[in-house]
């Protein structure tokens, strides 16, 4: 299939710019979420995050709408607008998460089966994150296995919680026990608030991107961190949008106070972990700047992480703006800051052949 792309205005560079936090949904998950939608009790975030797109006739939900579900012309068409020369896909929020464990493990095969197909169509264009249905780790831990088999997929995303449940609890470990076995990232994407957390945030509007889902990823991160996951499985690799949901800018705090609180033996859950929570997260960790254009705190996130550890994304459709691309190429970077940023760091995260 031949594309014939808009001349671009950014100058020529020596890297493709590879974005790494991009979704997409297959129509028949709107479909079932239509269903979930429809059933009284909906949870509140869903209803908040996913209702409200599907809903409304505002123009920015039904551009997000017409792009979720497009995987070919007008997807590629925005790439070449912007300047993207790959996005790296991955199922929107809340995937299968927010479905009954029978309806989320029978759809997910299929939505990474259509993932692969869009991936064969444009394959200069589109990799992609193997989809789970944590809801069963053990049929997590086989898709994983066979996307990797039969598509080589070599990346996983989880929209943070499941319901209200936290990988840090020990039965979803055999997601991390696949995933370090087989080298493939896990990406761990937002998700709306679970109910038990909704309350203030909702009633101040602030339950959303805004700040809500920086929030609870980063606490879902953290749980994953304090509970020792990374002790279990050392050589297990996690992603972080967002400038890492905030993380890396509270780790002196982190370390001073998970050592305080180790030592104070207060709760059950803070057992000593083998290393400092900064540790696992320049160690364990990779961050996209998704939905974060800005300067100082990129540089920050890379004086932290290294710049080996810091990787472009978008966050299309929801934060379709060409603009940030020129604004990120404007940061002072070195010219090889830069080309790890856009291109070499996720060829090497997410094991691209391009
Ligand atoms: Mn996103």
């Amino acid at each position: 299939m031949t594309h014939s792309p808009q001349k671009l205005d950014l100058p020529t560079r020596p890297y493709r710019r590879i974005a790494t936090e991009e979704a997409f949904s297959p129509p028949e998950m709107l479909e079932i979420y239509r269903k979930i939608l429809a059933k009284d009790n909906v949870d509140v975030g869903f209803k908040n995050l996913m209702g409200f797109y599907m809903s409304s006739p505002s123009e920015r939900a039904q551009h997000i709408m017409r792009c979720l579900v497009d995987l070919d012309e007008l997807r590629i068409a925005h790439m070449d607008a912007s300047g993207i020369d790959i996005q790296v896909l991955a199922l929107t929020s809340p995937g299968a998460q927010i479905m009954d464990r029978e309806t989320a493990v029978s759809f997910i095969p299929n939505a990474n089966d259509e993932l692969a197909a869009a991936i064969k169509r444009h394959p200069t264009r589109f990799a992609g994150m193997v989809a789970l249905a944590p809801q069963d780790p053990a049929a997590s831990a086989k898709e994983l296995q066979r996307c990797a088999d039969l598509y080589g997929m070599r990346s996983a995303v989880i929209n943070s919680h499941t319901q209200g449940e936290y990988l840090s609890d020990k039965k979803f470990w055999p997601i991390f026990e696949a995933a370090e076995a087989l080298n493939m990232p896990i990406y761990l994407h937002p998700n709306s608030l679970p109910a038990q957390m909704i309350d203030p945030f909702i009633e101040a509007g602030l339950d959303g991107a805004i700040y809500g889902f920086g929030v609870e990823t980063g606490l879902h991160a953290l749980r994953i961190i304090t509970s020792g996951v990374f002790d279990q499985f050392p050589n297990l690799k996690m992603v972080l949008g967002h400038m890492g949901e905030a993380l890396p800018f509270w780790a002196y705090r982190l370390d001073y106070m998970h050592n305080a609180t180790v030592r104070s033996k207060r709760y059950e859950a803070i057992q000593p972990t083998k290393r400092k929570p900064s540790e696992y997260l320049k160690e364990n960790f990779y961050i996209t700047n998704s939905g974060v254009a800005w300067g100082p705190a990129l540089q920050f996130t890379q004086a932290f992480m290294g710049t080996d550890r810091v990787l472009y994304a978008m966050d299309y459709p929801y934060q379709y703006l060409p603009e940030e691309v020129d604004m990120l190429e404007r940061v002072d970077m070195t010219p090889e800051v830069k080309r790890q940023f856009f291109q070499d760091n996720a060829v090497k995260v997410f094991d691209l052949k391009i």
